[in-house]
């Protein structure tokens, strides 16, 4: 446990609002007078974990709310440092419009939480949910840059939300434009065996310089991610809870670590997965089959790729 303790880990692919302690929330949930959203089944689609945000959304729709809730979420990755926390973290999360804010707004709330520690320890994603139309996207795609442009600390825009939402060659047009103006780009790729061969090489095409998931490449795929040496953000307990990898022992992590192709380890959603980014790297090194069992020198190295697959900031 000490090993992983002080092990400096980075976290590259967390959702702001899938990584809310759950004690916030409820104080949220308290204040607003509503009950918590409880779930009572296991996943068996992926798509269907989607329909757990829009109670967390309808907690978050002031600035003030979401600045709290960014706070909390920055602690419990960031604060902890020697005791289990993240060495380094880019928090994503989809800017909203609310009564109370504009998409701008949200992402500067996020921001002024974000930028309130150093700058080598975390940076902002603003992702891009699969529902939304192009008017939408490009809003948050421009002012994506425009925050870059004024020294806010947005490293890169994400494509997100439920995996059969959406019209891809829009996205990639969007992202395209975001990737023009400086911004890096990552998509949550092939997530589900849905995701067609063709939508993921024209996601391929953007192209993007990190891949969400990639569970479900084809050869084609894989061989391009491969020769590009594009970086895989691999969500172990994510991919086990939603169901689209059935074990450790058939997971895609096995091809990378194998082929020595650069990988970060990350949690996606802390709430809804009850994981952290210590439970996480105890997966890879637990004895099989409830671990990978790799050994602590194999741990460091994975450790090394995810911070080697940073964007710049
Ligand atoms: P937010 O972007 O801060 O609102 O974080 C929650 C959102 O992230 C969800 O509504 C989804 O759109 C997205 N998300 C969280 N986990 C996943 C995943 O595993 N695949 C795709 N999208 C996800």
């Amino acid at each position: 446990i000490q090993f992983l303790k002080v092990l400096p880990k980075t976290e590259l692919h967390a959702h702001l609002n899938g990584c809310v302690p759950l004690k916030v929330l409820r104080e949220l949930a308290e204040e607003a007078g509503v009950p918590l959203p409880v779930v009572h089944k296991p996943l068996t689609e992926v798509h269907e974990f989607f329909g757990l945000f829009p109670a967390i959304y309808a907690l978050t729709t002031t600035p003030n709310a979401l600045r709290r809730m960014t706070r909390a979420v920055l602690e419990g990755f960031l604060d902890n440092l020697d005791d289990g926390g993240c060495a380094y973290l880019e928090l994503r999360s989809t800017p909203k419009q609310t009564s109370e804010m504009t998409r701008k707004e949200y992402m500067c709330a996020v921001l002024d939480e974000v930028e309130r520690y150093p700058k080598d320890r975390v940076a902002f994603i603003a992702s891009i949910d699969r529902r939304m139309d192009e008017e939408t996207a490009t809003e948050i795609v421009e002012a994506a840059i425009q925050l870059k442009r004024e020294g806010r600390r947005i490293v890169a825009l994400d494509l997100c939300g439920d995996i059969l939402a959406g019209d891809v060659d829009m996205f990639v047009r969007v992202l395209r434009k975001g990737k023009e103006a400086g911004l890096e780009v990552t998509v949550h790729i092939a997530e589900s065996a849905q995701n067609t061969p063709e939508e993921t090489l024209k996601l391929l095409s953007i192209p993007p310089g990190r891949l969400g998931h990639a569970t479900f490449l084809n050869e084609e795929a894989i061989a391009i991610v491969m020769r590009e040496k594009i970086p895989v953000e691999i969500c172990l307990s994510s991919n086990l809870v939603c169901n689209t990898v059935k074990s450790l022992e058939a997971h895609h992590i096995r091809q990378y670590l194998q082929a020595g192709h650069p990988i970060a380890i990350c949690t996606d959603d802390t709430l809804p997965f009850r994981n952290s980014i210590m439970t996480e790297y105890a997966l890879l090194l637990a004895k099989q089959p409830l671990g990978l069992e790799l050994s602590q020198s194999e741990v460091e190295a994975v450790a090394k790729l995810a911070n080697e697959a940073r964007f710049p900031s």
